[in-house]
């Protein structure tokens, strides 16, 4: 049952929060039901969570007219600029703005609707060659470059981490987010708020929690292992 799932999930991230002396409520727990039914998402919803994850632009777009207005979908995976249309009213947050191109097409179509867009800046933590995202080291000049851009609003930083079978493996990783976060943080830039830091999966999440992170992006855990091949 998918409430047991997320009854299971609900109660380590509650564990993880209070290892880390951090308060409940510091932690958005974002459910990924890409490639899931909408059934799936309707029985999740019916548990009170609100906040969904997705990572193809279409297929928010199906889903948003079938499924309750107040759910807040969160772009998770990586967007190509002529899919950006698809999105820009639906969802609450981009999490994976990671080129200039990107956040001047967000925030063009943003503006021309009258809203300003929160978006996260995706950085490749681990240095993988492939996965997408701006170097550590980058991310600084990167910021700097997009955080005057009308339609968009800088509101933190987030990573996808390593695919391991060991969490603590990931551990330095998401400790060197918190800290780029709280650099850049510390710089002081018009536009750019580093509150968010989203970084932690199924297989990670706990750590990623107890090293900071504000929002957890957690899909196999909750909804169980997606099948590709339909
Ligand atoms: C699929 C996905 C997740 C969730 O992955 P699980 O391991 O199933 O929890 C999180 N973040 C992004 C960007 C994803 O694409």
């Amino acid at each position: 049952m998918l409430k047991d799932n997320l009854q299971e999930v609900e109660a380590r991230v509650a564990g993880a929060c209070a290892r880390a002396g951090r308060s409940r409520d510091e932690v958005l727990l974002i459910a990924v039901s890409k490639t899931k039914p909408v059934e799936m998402i309707e029985e999740i919803y019916q548990q009170g969570v609100r906040d969904f994850g997705e990572n193809h632009p279409q297929e928010i777009r199906d889903k948003v007219p079938q499924l309750p207005d107040d759910i807040r979908w969160h772009m998770i995976g990586h967007l190509q600029t002529n899919k950006v249309k698809y999105i820009i009213e639906r969802a609450c947050m981009v999490h994976s703005v990671d080129s200039v191109r990107l956040a001047e097409t967000i925030s063009r179509a943003a503006q021309s609707r009258g809203r300003r867009m929160p978006v996260l800046v995706e950085v490749n933590m681990a240095k993988e060659e492939s996965k997408y995202g701006i170097m550590p080291e980058d991310t600084e000049r990167f910021i700097r470059e997009i955080a005057s851009l009308p339609g968009i609003h800088v509101n933190g930083l987030m990573t996808i981490a390593p695919y391991t079978d060991h969490a603590e493996e990931n551990r330095r990783y998401f400790r060197d987010m918190k800290k780029l976060s709280v650099d850049i943080a510390g710089k002081n830039i018009d536009n750019v708020d580093m509150c968010d830091l989203s970084m932690g999966m199924t297989g990670d999440y706990e750590v990623a929690i107890e090293e900071g992170a504000t929002m957890v992006r957690v899909g196999t855990g909750i909804f169980g292992v997606r099948d590709y091949s339909r």
